[in-house]
């Protein structure tokens, strides 16, 4: 069973290396996410790949060796970038590379990250990366599930979200992740919750909620606690 995260020597390092670091404007500004930076809870620093583009025209991809469709991200800008960013600060970091043919990623790997203190997350675009980024730089790669998104960057802001909400602090009650899905390892969902009004369209909150008996009403969400739903098949 896994308790209360550990604290984390604050903050929390995130870099970013992306083709388009706008993206994470509002993501990163508003809400649970831009509180904790604002608190200095955790810190991300976005990287623009062109700058370790292989020309003045800003290249950073093209055609794969040996064919087939699309452009893929070459070794040079990403292998230069990754240098650069683990060089601008003390701790290197953990690389993760974003891609479908990673690990899936899920709350227990959220509260494993939680310990590595720095990220560095590489978000593909196009057809992926050269492979040769995976031999010379050895990242760990992860996927958020089994479908194809056009580039890193949404799965980039899923791991930011889901580590920093473990981050101390970050949710201002420090109780609350250890009551919500997933939070320890029987992986079970969470039990279902109602707020006001107490009837709405012939629904009414169970009796047992309205009881203020605490302890019953503890039993009785941990009754509720089950198994997610699998993946659909056909
Ligand atoms: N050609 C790749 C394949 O078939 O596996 C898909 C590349 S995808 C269009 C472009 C980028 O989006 C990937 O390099 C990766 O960074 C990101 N991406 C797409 N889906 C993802 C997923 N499920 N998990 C993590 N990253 C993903």
């Amino acid at each position: 069973m896994n308790e209360v995260p550990e604290p984390v020597d604050a903050p929390f390092r995130f870099d970013v290396l992306t083709l388009f670091p706008p993206l994470f404007e509002g993501f990163l500004t508003e809400s649970i996410i831009g509180r904790a930076v604002r608190n200095g809870l955790v810190e991300v620093k976005l990287w623009d790949l062109r700058q370790w583009a292989v020309n003045r025209f800003g290249q950073v991809d093209d055609r794969p060796f040996g064919g087939g469709p699309g452009m893929l991200l070459m070794a040079p800008p990403v292998v230069e970038g990754v240098n650069a960013i683990r060089d601008d600060f003390a701790d290197p970091g953990h690389l993760v590379m974003l891609t479908p043919s990673g690990r899936r990623f899920d709350q227990s790997k959220a509260r494993e990250f939680l310990t590595r203190k720095r990220l560095i997350l590489l978000c593909g675009r196009y057809e992926g990366f050269d492979h040769r980024v995976n031999e010379i730089l050895g990242p760990e790669t992860v996927s958020i599930g089994d479908y194809v998104l056009s580039g890193g960057e949404v799965p980039a802001m899923v791991i930011i979200d889901s580590v920093t909400r473990l981050v101390p602090g970050a949710l201002g009650d420090e109780t609350s992740p250890l009551d919500e899905s997933f939070h320890d390892d029987r992986r079970l969902v969470e039990y279902p919750q109602y707020t006001r009004p107490r009837e709405y369209l012939g629904h009414s909150v169970p009796e047992i909620l309205l009881s203020g008996d605490h302890a019953k009403i503890a039993r009785w969400r941990e009754s509720l606690r089950r198994p997610s739903e699998p993946p659909q098949t056909q």
